[in-house]
């Protein structure tokens, strides 16, 4: 037999999909990216597209059948989406599985104080990021404010620096010319979690004698747009993400730039796939988007919460199934990027095990860090069974990994469905910059990522 027979080869697939296929596909997800920059954002885009597609809310004690198109959103930060398939539950499901929330800039708990005639916000980084890729760019101001007046709640939404007439906020940097000191520390010094403060405003209360006249006029300002005090803060969720879109990158137009794509190139396709499936499945199909995964998938809306148990356990009483006979039999997708080999940083990297922009869908037989810790490591069984999936429909696929063995590592929502005694692989779509205000993915991983959720749906 000759080497080509022989060897497992991992090569761009430009040559395995339709062109306009692959750009048509990216437009939609950048207009899907632009829109959704947090999670709570991310879940009413999927509802909005979910209920085009003829999804309709679930509610417990709903009768289903084949065919029942169905969601259901968890607190506002997540939403499972399911098509009722042919078999019983008691066969299993087949469940893909990805997060909505990415790295960001959230904003304190009392954030707002006046320093030299400057009003700023106090923050706390929400997930891993390199502290000094977020000062001195453009960011948005996003999220939710619970006001409390006389015993009334009124929730209000904001949002401000989507549209190119609102202002944008910064977080500052110190120019070279006085950064000597600055420049000789560690990188993980040069910038303190304390010192990511936001510029939010100069101007001065009109009134004499009003103490820290600069905090007034922005809370003012912030009370008649949103009729919110100071204390009002408290029950919030307010996040800094990126004020810029999503791009073509490259002269070719090769790659996508934007923020988020961890993990919202993987939660994209696994929804559209389910929702561009035509006919009823065989199995029982189910797209389960969380929130809290870059910070540990804890609380009630991360992939830890017992949330997806009473949502699979509901439709398997309907049935008359137990739960445990149904994750017993289910199969799972965990849908999360994992690192492209970049050739300007090679050393961190394992050449012929990592991600490689263009080569596809990016099976990832075990996540984790020294010692393979903190994975589920999918076995030779399951790897065999997805991969016969991907090659019967013509999916462009490779294999991938989190860098060089010892190198740092890291982990997915996988462990957590596994441990449900869920069968699971990860698998997902390489990035560049992973975790930057501004990813890059490439469209033709995209695309295969759709195609290889839609093959694993109908399988
Ligand atoms: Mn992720
Ligand atoms: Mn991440």
């Amino acid at each position: 037999m000759t080497s080509e027979q022989l060897f497992y080869d991992k090569k761009p697939a430009f040559d395995r999909a339709d062109p306009e296929a692959v750009r048509t596909y990216a437009e939609g997800y950048k207009a899907f990216l632009d829109r959704s920059k947090t999670e709570r954002d991310a879940v009413k885009e999927m509802v909005a597209r979910a209920e085009q597609a003829g999804f309709v809310s679930y509610h417990r004690g709903q009768q289903l059948k084949p065919g029942d198109r169905i969601y259901q959103v968890n607190r506002a930060k997540g939403i499972t989406l399911a098509v009722i398939g042919e078999k019983s539950l008691a066969e299993g499901v087949h469940l893909t599985a990805a997060h909505l929330d990415a790295p960001r800039i959230d904003i304190r708990t009392l954030p707002l104080y006046e320093a030299e005639n400057m009003a700023f916000f106090k923050t706390h980084y929400y997930g891993g990021i390199k502290k000094y890729q977020w000062p001195a760019i453009p960011l948005e101001l996003r999220g939710v404010v619970c006001v409390c007046e006389n015993g009334e709640i009124r929730k209000v939404e904001v949002s401000i620096g989507a549209d190119p007439a609102d202002p944008k906020l910064v977080i500052t940097d110190l120019l070279p010319h006085l950064a000597s000191e600055q420049m000789q520390k560690k990188m993980t010094e040069g910038f303190k979690g304390e010192g990511l403060n936001i510029l939010v405003g100069s101007r001065p209360a009109e009134g004499k004698d009003e103490k820290e006249p600069v905090k007034l006029a922005v809370m003012r300002w912030l009370n008649e747009k949103y009729g919110m005090k100071e204390v009002d803060f408290l029950s919030a969720d307010l996040s800094c993400v990126p004020a810029f879109n999503a791009c073509d990158i490259g002269l070719d137009r090769t790659f996508i730039g934007g923020y988020g794509h961890d993990d919202r190139c993987c939660s994209y396709p696994a929804a559209t796939a389910l929702m561009e499936l035509e006919g009823t499945p065989s199995s029982t199909c189910v797209c389960l988007l969380v929130d809290k995964e870059e910070i540990g998938s804890d609380g009630v809306t991360g992939m830890q919460s017992r949330h997806f148990d009473t949502f699979m356990g509901d439709l398997c009483r309907a049935e008359g199934v137990l739960l445990d006979e149904c994750f017993e039999n289910s199969v799972c997708l965990s849908a999360d990027v994992c690192n492209a080999f970049d050739p300007n940083y090679p050393d961190v990297s394992e050449k012929r095990n990592d991600g490689r922009v263009n080569c596809g869908f990016a099976l990832v037989k075990y996540t984790g860090s020294r010692g393979k810790s903190g994975t589920s490591e999918a076995a030779a069984e399951l790897m065999a069974r997805v991969r016969t999936i991907f090659d019967r429909e013509g999916v462009a696929w490779q294999t991938a990994q989190l860098g060089r063995v010892d190198q740092g590592g890291g982990g997915t929502v996988a462990m957590f469905l596994a441990n449900r005694n869920i069968d699971t692989v990860d698998a997902g779509v390489p990035v560049l910059s992973m975790h930057a205000p501004f990813e890059v993915i490439s469209k033709l991983d995209l695309y295969m990522a759709f195609r290889g959720f839609s093959a694993f749906y109908r399988a």
